[in-house]
């Protein structure tokens, strides 16, 4: 069978780092495996779900190397949803409730003071069908509840039943369903909750796995008896830590902070968030890999910390300035063209700048102080030293060894040394007082540049 994924997030705000992780732990799992990641739209809430933020998340999607073979909303499958519920309906495990959001919190207390554990009593089971009329005759509307898989044969006397998985992450797993109350799958108007829809499409999609956050354990336990309910085999689930800030606060979606959107704008590179979102809180070192097949290599489920992993994105610049710097020039060639880098120098000034980087984005400057226009910063004790310089600057075609050259003719002119020599000469070709090594930047600014530079 071929390996399934999806990522399900609401439409409803932008993803951030944390939705991310979520979406690259189920792309590297179908990469392993030469499997199929779909994109699932959970945008059933209507009024929260936004066709921009369904653009946004395909296009944060696409900009970290994932490009989903299938994209799925569930507003457009709801018959589905409807037909699944009608099955439970008649086989009497999606049953009417009619008690109103009062009534049940004060019957939950009640249970609270006599030691009872604040689940649903299943009152609405006991109805008969006289008494349902009467309700809805007052005009309630029923929101139905699934019967979990708790009781021999009385649901009234539940008893201890315990769903078990492997987890791909937290190993060996048992949620006791006595514990749980059945859960509303349906409301008063309809609509669905998320529990039953992600079942129906998790089984019509042919999900193999499903792997995400650990907040989702105790669906899990209630979705497990909904598979099974409907005739199907449950899938192989998995649930990460969750990721927090630097301070340990929780990740929201709304908050905007820490959105794939952000962190693009800044400049990063996606594989080097790819790389820390994928690889912090597992017992793999945090490195930045070159591509998703990289990752995918150095990654297993298994080893995902069962801690929370916190995400500092002060880390980020400094995995993104390793990153750049083992890129090999022909990976950003056409990127350093429309930086405006001639194509056939692009080699060269990669190999000259790429240490020096931060962010891609800073090549551009590089680029000005190779190619100018720039203007040199010349103290005045140095003018007439910068004047021989000049005087015994090699003839072109200049190489990687032309600044040897070159200094060396200048020591012997000047009687200059170590640092009075380099730096008037960096100030004056570059105006900065820091960068990438002269020798490989000397052939790039060229002669004409270098004599206008030094005088
Ligand atoms: N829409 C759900 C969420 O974002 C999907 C959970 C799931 O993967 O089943 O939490």
């Amino acid at each position: 069978m071929t390996v399934t994924v999806r990522f399900a997030p609401s439409p409803t705000g932008h993803i951030h780092i944390g939705n991310a992780r979520t979406a690259l732990f189920n792309a590297l799992l179908a990469r392993q495996n030469q499997g199929q990641f779909v994109l699932r739209l959970d945008d059933t809430d209507t009024a929260r779900s936004r066709e921009e933020y369904a653009d946004a998340i395909i296009a944060d999607l696409r900009w970290l190397g994932i490009e989903p073979v299938r994209i799925e909303r569930q507003s457009a499958r709801v018959a589905l949803y409807d037909a699944a519920a009608e099955k439970l309906k008649e086989a009497g495990l999606l049953y009417p409730c009619y008690e109103t959001p009062d009534e049940l919190d004060r019957r939950r207390k009640r249970r609270r003071a006599r030691g009872l554990p604040p689940v649903y009593d299943r009152s609405a089971l006991k109805l008969t069908s006289e008494e349902r009329a009467a309700l809805e005759a007052e005009g309630r509307k029923p929101h139905w509840r699934f019967l979990l898989p708790n009781f021999e044969s009385d649901p009234f006397e539940t008893r201890r039943s315990d769903v078990t998985w492997m987890d791909l992450c937290r190993g060996e797993q048992a949620v006791d369903l006595a514990s749980l109350s059945d859960p509303v799958l349906q409301r008063e108007d309809g609509t669905y909750l998320y529990t039953l829809p992600s079942v129906v499409d998790d089984i019509d999609l042919a999900m193999t796995h499903v792997v995400r956050g650990e907040d989702h354990v105790a669906n899990t336990a209630v979705q497990i008896a909904i598979f099974k309910a409907l005739g199907a085999e449950p899938p192989v689930f998995g649930h990460h830590n969750l990721l927090t800030t630097a301070s340990g606060e929780g990740l929201s979606k709304r908050s905007g902070a820490l959105s794939i959107g952000s962190l693009r704008e800044q400049g990063l590179e996606p594989m080097t968030v790819a790389s820390l979102a994928v690889l912090i809180g597992t017992s793999e070192a945090v490195e930045p890999k070159a591509d998703l097949d990289a990752l995918a290599a150095s990654f297993d489920l298994s080893g995902v910390s069962r801690a929370p992993a916190r995400f500092d994105p002060a880390d980020l610049p400094a995995l993104n300035a390793r990153l750049l710097h083992h890129l090999p020039a022909g990976a950003v060639r056409d990127r350093l063209v429309a930086l405006g880098v001639p194509a056939d120098k692009t080699e060269a000034f990669w190999a000259a700048v790429s240490g020096n980087l931060e962010r891609f984005g800073d090549a551009k400057d590089w680029w000005q102080v190779v190619s100018g226009p720039l203007t040199p910063v010349i103290e005045a004790d140095d003018a007439e030293f910068l004047k021989t310089a000049a005087t015994v600057l090699p003839a072109e075609p200049w190489d990687g060894e032309t600044w040897k050259a070159w200094t060396n003719a200048v020591k012997a002119e000047t009687g200059r040394k170590g640092k009075g020599l380099f730096m008037p000469l960096r100030k004056a070709l570059t105006g900065l007082d820091h960068g990438p090594e002269l020798a490989r930047l000397l052939p790039l600014i060229g002669r004409q540049n270098t004599l206008d530079r030094l005088s």
